[in-house]
């Protein structure tokens, strides 16, 4: 043998068993088991052994590894309209902060269902004039502050979307405002909506009105996992921090549009009217509900009571861990999906990609039972305590980070598998072209004309890596190659009740993916992309597509500085120079692995072995390169600010954006803040890491004796 191989099965076996084995009923059976009940971190220990004994059933070595982590469960809420009358503040309206019972709909008449609430927010009882704010995004305050809204004291109403909730509630507090509330306005549901003539679910595909969108307020982009314990597991009894770093202080609660009415209208004639203020402030949804859509504030005599009461506790969660040995014990791709739901549904998120990841687990079994043994070790997560704020996976990845960095080559993320038609993804250059690739072999389910591919149907658009689900702690804090992908929905699909009791089983049944096969779809691709990953003697990445990855994100950061006022003084030539030489490095490097690749294929004679030793010795050392090039990219200090857990140069969530993702985040912040001295520190910090990487991937080439020119 020339190189260590996978035993038992070929890869076409394998690609084979893929295609074949996941199932839509078995899917459909998946999907009614894990949306049967609660599932909220901290509260699904069921479940978790539930998942572990299927994997194990399947064949595969599978265990619990649980944290102790700080989180909140909701214990009461109002939210009520009040009017001074005579100098007394009467009741107009009190919201129902209630998610309607449908008779079509089991889930959402569990007695034990979770109140509409934000995960790690503030408790509080205020009570104050609002403001209508928009998105609520930190351009939306800046505008506000611009026109001398007023803001301190005041209480905000925001609508969901653009940017991550949890820092609508950062810039709002910062701005000494005292409580926020955010509701789901029509206006972000694409075409499916009842003033376009659609009936809300369950009837027909808009939005129930009375949805409403549970989730995190955790800010995120400063710190994910336990906020009391930033960078280290939060195992039973470590020390703990207050929590402060990506805790609100200030109270907030989430709304249905139709509880948001009143208030909305109420605002009506007072303060400028949003579509008169500038381009981005269009109003909303709601225009034929006799929404003027004005921005406020109140007058005195009209004000906001907002409760929001918060239990915090200490409680152990629990991720499933699941492993399939591979011959080589340090190349390891690891797939993880998160199990909890804020909700007794969650059919989409997350366990659309719940039930994929045990079609995978159930295919890899089938190779298993054959024989199989992959040539790179496989391992597998069921995550807890995502919708906090990617608390499991970021406390596994913390307490097992010098193993993972010595030995990960990839992770790939599935969190919503299925919720609508149209195939999305993000992921590290390194893995677009293995990402086009597999995309060709799987057949879509949303064909046009017969026989297309995944890869047909989608328009290869591949977003940079933000936040807002478990590839952050692998990307962004071990420096990880990872992946996200997964089946969104589009403009023309039925609404998708994200985060609400309506994100059901019934839905998924009857609108989401009917058919469920959306969901053994994005099960195929996932576990082909790890078959590939596994079986491939050299590593299936790209360093020439990463170096191209980074001249584009490199571009986009100079337009940003072309919008900042110190950019006269920056000189991008010194980065470029540097990028060019990391891209002529990872040619001739991308070149050398093929020749190597191409070697391994030729015959050669017994006599001969010392030329299969070397060729051994090759192929080990340019894998080893591949699977660190992604880590040359951290810096230990991290970003700026309060920003330090964040390690990787190159990819972050945005400050403001939370979900999208910033690039070169350290330079463009700098641009951003007009600190010419900062822009500085952080070129000769990306300088450096440019180098290394350029380093890294130049030795071989240079130093071997295989030609590859
Ligand atoms: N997927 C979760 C959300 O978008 C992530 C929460 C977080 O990252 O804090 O709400
Ligand atoms: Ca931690
Ligand atoms: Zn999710
Ligand atoms: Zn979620």
């Amino acid at each position: 043998k020339a190189w260590p191989q996978s035993e038992g099965l070929t890869f076409d076996d394998i690609q084979q068993i893929i295609l074949e084995t996941p199932d839509e009923n078995r899917a459909r059976d998946w999907s009614n088991y894990y949306t049967s009940g609660p599932h909220l971190a901290g509260k699904n220990l069921s479940q978790a052994l539930w998942t572990r004994d299927r994997w194990q059933a399947s064949g595969i070595k599978a265990d619990i590894i649980a944290y102790d982590v700080y989180i909140n469960y909701p214990a009461g809420h109002r939210l009520a309209l009040l009017e001074k009358k005579k100098h007394v503040l009467e009741v107009k309206h009190e919201c129902s902060l209630t998610e309607d019972v449908l008779e079509d709909d089991p889930t959402t008449n569990l007695t034990d269902s979770i109140p509409t609430f934000h995960g790690y927010s503030a408790s509080g009882n205020v009570t104050a004039p609002y403001v209508f704010v928009n998105f609520g995004t930190y351009q939306d305050f800046e505008h506000l502050r611009a026109r001398n809204i007023s803001l301190e004291g005041n209480i905000a109403i925001a609508k969901y979307g653009r940017n991550f909730r949890g820092l609508k509630v950062k810039r709002a507090q910062e701005l000494g405002m005292v409580g926020i509330v955010m509701y789901s306005d029509p206006q972000e549901d694409g075409e499916m909506t009842e003033a376009n003539g659609h009936k809300p679910y369950p009837d027909g595909p808009a939005r129930n009105p009375s949805s409403v969108q549970r989730g995190s307020t955790q800010f995120l982009s400063s710190l994910p996992g336990d906020p009391t314990t930033p960078g280290y597991p939060s195992k039973p009894g470590v020390p703990r921090t207050d929590g402060n770093l990506s805790m609100p202080r200030i109270p907030s609660l989430p709304i249905s549009y139709r509880d948001a009415l009143p208030l909305l209208q109420a605002l009506n004639g007072h303060g400028p009217n949003a579509s008169s203020f500038n381009k981005y402030w269009q109003g909303g949804g709601l225009t034929h509900k006799n929404v003027s859509y004005n921005i406020g504030p109140t007058p005195n005599h009209i004000q906001l009571n907002l409760v929001n009461i918060q239990e915090y506790t200490t409680t152990p969660l629990w991720n499933v861990i699941g492993i399939i040995n591979g011959t080589l014990a340090d190349e390891v791709i690891v797939l993880g999906n998160h199990r909890d739901a804020w909700i007794a549904g969650g059919a989409g998120d997350p366990n659309s990609g719940s039930a994929a990841l045990n079609e995978v687990i159930r295919s890899f079994g089938v190779a298993l039972s054959k024989g199989w043994k992959p040539l790179r070790t496989i391992v597998f997560a069921s995550w807890d305590g995502e919708e906090y704020g990617l608390v499991g996976s970021t406390e596994w990845v913390e307490e097992y980070l010098p193993w993972l960095s010595a030995s990960t080559v990839a992770y790939l993320n599935v969190d919503v598998g299925a919720r609508g038609t149209h195939f999305t993804a993000a992921a590290s250059p390194l893995l677009n072209d293995l990402l086009h690739d597999i995309t060709s072999s799987v057949p879509s389910p949303n064909q046009t004309t017969n026989g297309q591919t995944v890869r047909d149907t989608w328009d290869g658009r591949i977003s940079t890596m933000g936040s807002g689900s478990d590839f952050t702690a692998f990307q962004d804090f071990a420096g990880i190659a990872s992946l996200d992908i997964g089946f969104g929905n589009g403009p023309k699909d039925p609404v998708y009740h994200y985060h609400s009791n309506y994100d059901s089983f019934a839905w998924m049944d009857k609108y989401g993916d009917a058919s469920w096969e959306y969901h053994t779809t994005i099960a195929k691709i996932w576990a082909l992309l790890a078959a590939k990953l596994s079986e491939t003697p050299i590593l299936p990445l790209s360093a020439e597509t990463y170096a191209k990855g980074l001249q584009y994100y490199l571009s986009t950061v100079k337009e940003t500085a072309r919008k900042s006022n110190i950019t006269k003084n920056f000189d991008f030539k010194p980065l470029e120079g540097n990028l060019a030489r990391l891209q002529t490095n990872a040619n001739f490097f991308d070149t050398y692995t093929r020749s190597l690749s191409a070697e391994l294929g030729e015959h050669v004679p017994w006599w001969k072995f010392w030329k299969k030793v070397r060729l051994w010795y090759q192929v080990k050392a340019a894998n080893s390169k591949y699977k660190m090039l992604e880590r040359q990219f951290l810096h230990p200090e991290g970003l700026d600010g309060d920003r330090s857990w964040f390690k990787h140069v190159v990819f972050a969530p945005g400050r403001w954006t939370g979900y999208a993702g910033a690039t070169f985040p350290g330079l463009v912040e700098s641009f951003e803040d007009g600190d010419l001295k900062n822009a500085h520190k952080w070129e000769s910090i990306i300088l450096g890491i440019l180098d290394r990487a350029a380093e890294l991937l130049k030795t071989d080439a240079g130093n071997e004796t295989v030609s590859y020119r």
